[in-house]
This record gives C-alpha cells, structure tokens and sequence, in this order.
C-alpha cells in the first residue's frame, strides 16, 4: 500500500466524523481554513494506522538467511512514532532491538520494517514493546531477542500529567537475555554512542 495515494475503505465516512467532532469542539466546519480539514483527518489517521492493514510476520519470513553467525545482532536507534490507544495523541521515540541468530538472520532493514508496522497502530508502549520481540522471537527463532523502546508521550507532555520531556522506557527479552551478563551487554553497547531522542 501506497500511503500516499491508496487509502482503505470507510475514507468518506471517517471524514464525515470528523465534520462532525468539529462542529462538536466549538468549530465551524464550514469556514475556509476548515472546509478541506475532515477530509485531511481521515486521510492522515488512515496512514498513522496502515499497520493494521501490514503483516509484520510475512515481512521477516520474506526475509530469511542461512546464516552461521551466532553473535548478538544489533539494530538501534530505529525511529519510531505511534499513537496512544487512550488518547490517540502521538508518543514517539526509538527502539532498540538485539538478537543472538540460531541458524538465521534477516535484513537489518526488516527489523525497522517490523518496528514501522506495529507502531503504526493504536498501541501502548508496553505492547508495542512485546509485540515488536514475539514477532522477531517467532519467525527468525533466535537464541534470543531484546527490545528496548524509549518514548515521549504527547498525552501526559501536551496534557500536563508528568514532567516536560520525561521519557518512559520499556524492554521485554527472551531465551539468552534471560541472562543478566547478556542484558548487560546490550544495555552497554546502547548507552555507548545512543543518542538521546
Ligand atoms: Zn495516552
């Protein structure tokens, strides 16, 4: 899918709520600068939820190598933004992701692929986390696989709830970073030149 030009069924009906949120929120849809606005919404909330239309899964499968190589691959600093199922505000961040093959690798570009999929849909942090390591953990089955994903929430920044600029962590691992010496590698590899998001 073309995010850009193709868009999945309901465009028309999605636009027409959005008419009506605004007239809901004190607005009138009518006046110039709105008249073309429920119309942008819809196209827009389609994109920032394509994933739900993507299988992350098939991405990887697609993808296999053979490959001896059995020390930790890592892939950092993948850019991520997502929407908060409670809010639908944007959270947004990076995401780390370490993996020890048994047998198999896949493309590096991939696993970005799999981080765009799942965050392109309504999400919280902690499952976007896990979902983002099962699908890795099911299709290349590794020795094992660490996330690691750091975000800002727009809902608690915009909101006034926590802190300007606190940033929440999360992680989920598998298999061989059930070991703290391999967690601890990782971690250390990350904190080396990560930048801050
Ligand atoms: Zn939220």
């Amino acid at each position: 899918m073309n995010p850009e030009t193709e868009y999945r069924e309901g465009l028309d009906q999605l636009a027409a709520h959005y008419h009506a949120v605004l007239r809901l929120l004190g607005e009138d849809p009518g006046r110039d600068g709105l008249q073309k606005t429920p119309m942008r919404v819809a196209k827009a909330m389609q994109v920032l939820t394509r994933g739900y239309a993507q299988n992350p899964h098939k991405v990887l499968t697609d993808a296999l190598f053979e490959e001896k190589y059995n020390q930790m691959v890592i892939v950092k600093d993948i850019d991520f933004f997502s929407m908060c199922e409670h809010h639908m505000l944007p959270f947004y961040g990076k995401v780390h992701v370490a993996y020890i093959p048994n047998g198999y690798i896949t493309g590096l570009s991939k696993i970005a692929r799999v981080v765009d999929i799942f965050s392109h849909r309504l999400q919280v942090q902690e499952r976007l986390t896990q979902q983002i390591k099962d699908c890795i953990q099911d299709t290349l089955k590794p020795m094992g696989v660490m996330v690691v994903v750091e975000a800002k929430h727009m809902c608690m920044q915009m909101r006034g709830v926590e802190k300007q600029n606190s940033i929440t962590t999360t992680s989920d691992f598998s298999g061989a970073f059930n070991q703290a010496k391999t967690r601890e590698e990782f971690m250390n590899l990350l904190r080396g030149e990560s930048k801050r998001i």
